[in-house]
């Protein structure tokens, strides 16, 4: 396997493979860009089939990641890392120590919190070994699990949306699929049941299901038929790719606005197809930043409120990209591309590698 040539390898700063076979840990940690500051990014517990899918999957997450902060206007990079194991059986303390470890030998290029599979209680082993974590438990100091203001921020994203598409954002009656009811989308729920919207789910875990549907009325629906569902709002809470060749042209949505990472199986291709059927496509770097925005608080000392306002920008920034794709004629996800190499590019000519310690940065995170 040659890792600079793997079409997921976008020019990575640092690519840093962990092992220490004592305490069962593989993983690998990607440094995508620096030039905003110390790479953050969370850290995903996935049984991989093979190394070079963990590979690839990392290098993808954390060039995201790059364009997430640079899009929320974060002073930080762009990074992600992956631990290769299963997540029923294989965590420990040991386990996360061991990482943490690693994380303190690259002195704070790149920062860590919660991601697919890992919690509040891994990040807080973690923290045992290293300052270089985020999504720590409130008792610490920490704003906890992220999942609640990531959700808060695809709401606002959600109302953006139907402004652009119906001319109002008021969400009663407004019918929602949304696929995926765990952290994100359970949450995502709450909001959208008080604003009085309709809500259609589906999950793969029946408990999850029936609990939302008990609390927020919603309807049941199968995992395989929720993206086409006619409703206003299809919001994917659970998988990446899961727009693509067969799935697009049976959406019935005219909005597509949800949290789940890498919802595009091919970014251009499936940027455009969307484009070109008139559906709104909320950029998923964009509209769940909510998360990343709440970790990086915790950099400058967490403070809510302020990170509500901040999360509260994304509804800005959406109308930006939505007018920017109008006024070029280009689709959402490549409109949002420009704003984020704009603020990259604005740093100077010469890209600027992060080495030193956490610094103090003037304003918020
Ligand atoms: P989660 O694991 O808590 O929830 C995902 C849910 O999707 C689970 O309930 C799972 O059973 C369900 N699911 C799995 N396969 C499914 C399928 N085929 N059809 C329907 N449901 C299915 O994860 P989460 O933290 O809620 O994150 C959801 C998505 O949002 C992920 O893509 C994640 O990368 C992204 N995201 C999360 C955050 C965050 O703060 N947690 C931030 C940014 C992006």
């Amino acid at each position: 396997m040659d890792v600079f040539k793997m079409a997921d390898y976008d020019d990575h700063e640092q690519v840093v493979f962990c092992n220490q076979a004592d305490v069962g840990l593989k993983a690998i940690i990607a440094i995508h860009d620096t030039t905003l500051g110390p790479s953050l990014g969370g850290c995903r517990f996935y049984p991989y089939k093979s190394n070079e899918e963990a590979l690839s999957d990392v290098l993808r997450l954390s060039q995201g990641m790059t364009y997430k902060s640079a899009v929320a206007g974060l002073d930080v990079g762009g990074g992600k890392s992956v631990i290769i194991g299963n997540p029923k059986t294989d965590k420990s303390e040991s386990l996360f120590r061991a990482f943490g470890r690693f994380l303190e030998s690259l002195g704070g290029r790149y920062i860590t919190a919660e991601d697919v599979n890992t919690c509040v209680q891994d990040m807080e082993w973690i923290r045992q070994e290293t300052r270089y974590v985020t999504g720590i438990s409130p008792a610490h100091g920490g704003g906890g699990d992220p999942s609640a203001m990531t959700a808060y921020g695809v709401f606002g994203g959600i109302k953006a949306s139907l402004k652009i598409k119906l001319g109002h954002e008021d969400l009663e009656g407004i019918k929602v699929a949304i696929q995926g009811v765990g952290r994100v989308g359970y949450n995502l729920c709450q909001y959208l049941h008080e604003a009085g919207a309709r809500l259609f789910i589906a999950d793969t875990n029946r408990e999850a299901v029936d609990q939302v549907v008990e609390e927020f009325n919603a309807a049941a629906t199968e995992c395989d038929l929720i993206h086409t569902l006619d409703v206003d709002v299809f919001a994917p809470c659970a998988l990446g790719a899961v727009l693509n060749d067969s799935t697009i042209p049976e959406i019935k949505a005219p909005i597509v606005a949800g949290a789940a990472n890498n919802q595009l199986a091919d970014a251009n291709k499936h940027g455009e197809a969307l484009h070109k059927r008139r559906i709104l496509y909320a950029p998923d770097y964009a509209i769940n930043s909510g998360g990343l925005i709440n970790v990086t608080s915790e950099l400058y000392g967490y403070n809510r409120e302020r990170v509500l306002n901040k999360v509260e920008e994304i509804y800005a920034t959406l109308l930006k990209i939505y007018s920017m794709s109008e006024e070029k004629g280009i689709s959402t996800n490549e409109a949002a591309n420009c704003l984020a190499r704009g603020r990259l590019q604005s740093r100077g000519k010469i890209k600027t590698i992060y080495i030193g310690n956490l610094r103090p940065v003037s304003g918020e995170g």
